[in-house]
């Protein structure tokens, strides 16, 4: 029996699949927050790349990737596929579990998939600088990685909070080159602003996203590059799940489950859209497929499908998604990440569509889930992955109840190795679990922008 399903660097994919060819309806048009109209082409032009904001409205199914991306990509792809016999044998269950491991990229996760094309296609337009936010560190470290690769100068403006708690990430975007800044910062109006009113504030990620839009706005020779949440991103993470579905080929396997964590929703929409297509052509119409999410911040279990800004301070586009009001600010007591309050557009309208489901997940049985797979499987994961891992678990047991082998796949979308200070507050009983309550969340939701 194959522990680990490894495909050759020839069979990385040489296109990215795109949902918007497929969804079974269009998205909503995002709107400007300034104008009030529906946002084209020329209002994303003063921070995203061309192709960027053309891919971002592309219906085309399939997207050739860039020789010199792919070229990169081979550092670490294709990632392996591992079947998890020893959480299987630990579980007694009869069923099957795969996870595909993105922490084998040198950050250790899965967003240098999607940095590397955003740094490519910014150096193809002649930018010198990219801004961008980060929370727990994974996305600005990945973008310093790309950047650095591609002769960019990259500025991270990183959630206060994470900033003091989590001083690796912010050495390793030095070592890539990358400047890293504590959010919210003196050196944007939106982070006067929030420091004025409150200056102790541990920080947002919605905060640190209006400061690095407004750093790149104003710059022409700097872009903003997002991790998550926009089109082109879960595009980009597509190859996940196209080398996932090879990889089940090789073993005989067919997905009964398919399951990822969502904090913006890309790494579950790079494992989850390719096998979201066979469910709408029909191939597997019993397909499950699970996005999984922490009960401190339950954007698709508890959140509003409606139109919402991407960030705090009202400078992204207003966009139709799964949201918990744009001033959501996560309990600073959350150690598991995916603290984001809305995601991506893709993944609101499959899941309001009935597509995908969703399950929300209490901090402690996340850690104690995750320690399971570090005792059986091998792998510390971070605690983001950690929600899928808890998933997994019960859908196995599911599975034991009623005797169904069924196929379990999951993105295990990074390791935790930087996120140790998590685990010890869980080994000393410090992590409260916590439900974000309803009348807070629905006093968010009373600051919606009108469309
Ligand atoms: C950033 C991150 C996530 C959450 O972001 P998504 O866009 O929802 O994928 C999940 N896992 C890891 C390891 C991350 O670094």
């Amino acid at each position: 029996m194959r522990t680990k399903i490894l495909l050759d660097e020839n069979d990385l994919p040489r296109k990215w699949y795109n949902i918007q060819a497929d969804l079974p309806r269009p998205l909503d048009p995002a709107y400007n927050p300034q104008t009030g109209q529906p946002i084209g082409p020329e209002d994303l032009a003063p921070i995203f790349a061309k192709e960027l904001i053309r891919q971002e409205v592309s219906t085309d199914r399939y997207i050739t990737i860039p020789d010199e991306v792919r070229d990169i990509l081979t550092l670490w792809r294709p990632s392996p596929l591992y079947r998890a016999h020893r959480l299987e044998a630990a579980l007694g269950t009869p069923a099957k579990i795969y996870y595909k491991y993105e922490g084998v990229s040198p950050p250790g996760s899965h967003k240098p998939n999607t940095a590397i094309a955003q740094a490519y296609y910014n150096m193809k337009d002649g930018i010198e600088r990219i801004a961008t936010e980060t929370g727990a560190g994974q996305w600005g470290s990945s973008l310093a990685f790309a950047t650095q690769l591609f002769g960019l100068d990259c500025t991270v403006y990183m959630v206060r909070g994470s900033y003091d708690q989590k001083p690796y990430r912010k050495m390793m975007m030095q070592c890539w080159g990358a400047e890293c800044i504590p959010s919210p910062s003196p050196l944007t109006n939106a982070g006067r602003a929030i420091l004025e009113k409150d200056p102790e504030t541990s920080g947002s990620l919605g905060i640190a996203i209006s400061e690095a839009v407004e750093d790149a706005a104003g710059k022409s020779t700097t872009n903003y590059s997002l991790g998550s949440v926009l089109n082109h991103v879960c595009l980009h993470q597509s190859v996940i799940g196209l080398e996932t579905k090879e990889q089940l080929a090789m073993d005989e396997a067919e997905a009964d489950i398919v399951i990822g964590c969502a904090g913006g929703g890309s790494n579950f929409a790079g494992l989850a859209f390719p096998f979201v297509k066979d469910k709408l052509d029909g191939k597997s119409p019993d397909l499950e497929i699970i996005a999984t999410e922490p009960t401190a911040c339950p954007t698709l279990t508890k959140g509003l499908y409606a139109y919402d800004y991407g960030d705090v301070a009202g400078y992204t586009p207003i966009m139709r998604m799964f949201t918990l009001g744009h001033g959501f600010i996560p309990p600073s007591i959350h150690a598991g990440g995916l603290r984001y309050h809305g995601m991506a557009p893709l993944v609101s309208l499959l899941h309001q569509e009935g597509v995908i489901g969703s399950r929300a997940y209490h901090q402690n049985e996340v850690f104690e889930a995750a320690v399971r797979f570090a005792r059986t499987e091998g792998i510390i994961v971070a605690p983001e992955a950690a929600h899928a891992v808890r998933t997994v678990i019960d859908c196995a047991n599911e599975c034991t109840k009623t005797g169904e082998e069924k196929t379990i796949v999951f993105n295990c979308s990074g390791h935790g190795h930087f996120d140790l200070t998590s685990y010890e507050a869980y080994f000393a009983g410090a992590l409260p679990d916590y439900e974000y309550p309803a009348d807070l969340i629905a006093e968010s939701l009373k600051d919606l922008p009108r469309v």
